[in-house]
């Protein structure tokens, strides 16, 4: 016995014929969603200011903040925002010039002719 689970027959809609060209693009397009949703939802999670300097932005200035992966791997993307920094460019700059400045003191990036 077989019943099989009743389907209404949808009306058929006529489709465009595929456009390879639209079909590129829109797989480019949501790439790039994919790459910058992380900085939506660390936006959405820690809020519009600089975790620094407090400094706060609007729709206006919102483009100078930007998000830091706090163990420096842009791939290592949590969903509760843990490895993510809300930090203003200059912030943002900062906290990497310190990084060389640690690395070099450590001695792990010394130039090879010192
Ligand atoms: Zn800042
Ligand atoms: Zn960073």
């Amino acid at each position: 016995m077989s019943s099989r689970s009743f389907r209404p027959s949808k009306p058929r809609r006529g489709r465009p014929p595929v456009d390879a060209a639209a079909l590129v693009r829109e797989s480019r397009a949501e790439a790039g969603q994919r790459a910058a949703g992380y900085r939506e939802r660390s936006l959405a999670l820690h809020g519009w200011i600089c975790a620094k300097c407090a400094r706060e932005f609007d729709a206006r200035t919102l483009h100078l903040l930007t998000v830091h992966h706090k163990d420096g791997n842009h791939r290592n993307n949590p969903p509760d925002g843990s490895n993510w920094e809300n930090l203003c460019v200059y912030c943002h700059e900062d906290e990497h010039s310190r990084e060389l400045l640690a690395d070099y003191l450590a001695g792990r990036d010394r130039p090879a002719d010192d």
